[in-house]
C-alpha cells in the first residue's frame, strides 16, 4: 500500500518513458544477500539494468553445459547481451557473504563429501562451481597474499594481474570472495555466443566489490591490478580507464 501511494505513480511516468525503447546498460550479477540492494547503490533505475542474483554471485563455467545450456546465468547473458545488444557486464560481489563464507569451509574434505553436498544444495552449488575460486585463493594464501594472480579477462590473450589485499585490509572470507568474482569475468569469457562481441570490443566485462560494513564499492582496475574505492580522492582516474579502455 505504501508502494500504491508513493511510488507507483513515478513509476509509471519512468516505464511509459522507456516503453519503446528501453537501453539497458549492463548486466548485473550480483548476490542474493538480503543486504545487497543493487538498484540502490549503483543509482540506477527503471530501465537500466537486467539484473541476475544467486548464491555468491556465480556465473558457472560453459564447461557444465556442454549440451544444452540449461541454466539461468548463460540465458540471462544471451537475453541481455544478445537480444538486448547490452554492453556492459558487471560481476558484483560483496564482505561477510554467507555463501563465501560456506566455500572458505568447504575447504575441509569432510565438510564438502559426498554425502554432506546430497544434503545441501548449497554447498553442492558452491562445490561445483566455485572451484577455480579456492584453488587460486589456496595459490595466494600459500604465497601470503603478495604475488598477483592471473585472470583471463575479454578474450585469452586480454589476462591481467589482480593483487588482492597484499595490504590484509579485509578479513579472510573477503579475498576469498574478491578472487571468486574476478573468477566469474573469466567464466563469462567462456561462452561460444559472446565470444566475437568479446573479441570485438563490444562487449565489456567489468568487477565490482561492496563492502557491506562501510558501504563502499570497489571497482576492479586492471591499471592498477586491484580493487580501488571509488571516491572523490580515485573517481577520476577510474573515469579515465573506464573511458579509455572500454568506450
Ligand atoms: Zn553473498
Amino acid at each position: 500500500m505504501q508502494y500504491r501511494a508513493t511510488v507507483r505513480d513515478t513509476m509509471v511516468q519512468q516505464f511509459l518513458k522507456v516503453k519503446d525503447n528501453p537501453t539497458p546498460k549492463a548486466v548485473f550479477f550480483t548476490c542474493i544477500d538480503s543486504r545487497m540492494i543493487p538498484t540502490r547503490f549503483t543509482q540506477t533505475n527503471v530501465g537500466d539494468m537486467f539484473i541476475v542474483r544467486n548464491a555468491g554471485n556465480m556465473v558457472p563455467h560453459s564447461q557444465f553445459f556442454p549440451d544444452e545450456q540449461h541454466s539461468n546465468e548463460p540465458a540471462a547473458l544471451e537475453l541481455g547481451c544478445v537480444v538486448n545488444d547490452i554492453r556492459h557486464i558487471i560481476v558484483c560481489g560483496h564482505s561477510d557473504c554467507k555463501a563465501i563464507n560456506l566455500l572458505y569451509k568447504l575447504r575441509d574434505p569432510e565438510f564438502a563429501s559426498k554425502d554432506n553436498r546430497r544434503l545441501s544444495p548449497l554447498r553442492s552449488w558452491m562445490c561445483a562451481h566455485a572451484q577455480t575460486s579456492i584453488e587460486k585463493f589456496e595459490d595466494l594464501l600459500a604465497d601470503d597474499f603478495n604475488k598477483p594472480l592471473l585472470f583471463q579477462g575479454e578474450t585469452p590473450l586480454r589476462k591481467f594481474a589482480a593483487y588482492i589485499d597484499p595490504e590484509k585490509k579485509f578479513n579472510i572470507e573477503d579475498r576469498l570472495s574478491q578472487i571468486n568474482t574476478l573468477q566469474q569475468l573469466q567464466n563469462i569469457a567462456s561462452y561460444g555466443f559472446l565470444k566475437k562481441k568479446l573479441e570485438n570490443h563490444q562487449l565489456h566485462i567489468h568487477a565490482l566489490w561492496f563492502d557491506i560494513y562501510t558501504g563502499e564499492i570497489y571497482y576492479f582496475s586492471r591499471r592498477h591490478k586491484r580493487f580501488v574505492i571509488i571516491d572523490e580522492e580515485h573517481f577520476d582516474k577510474l573515469f579515465k580507464e573506464v573511458i579509455v579502455y572500454y568506450s
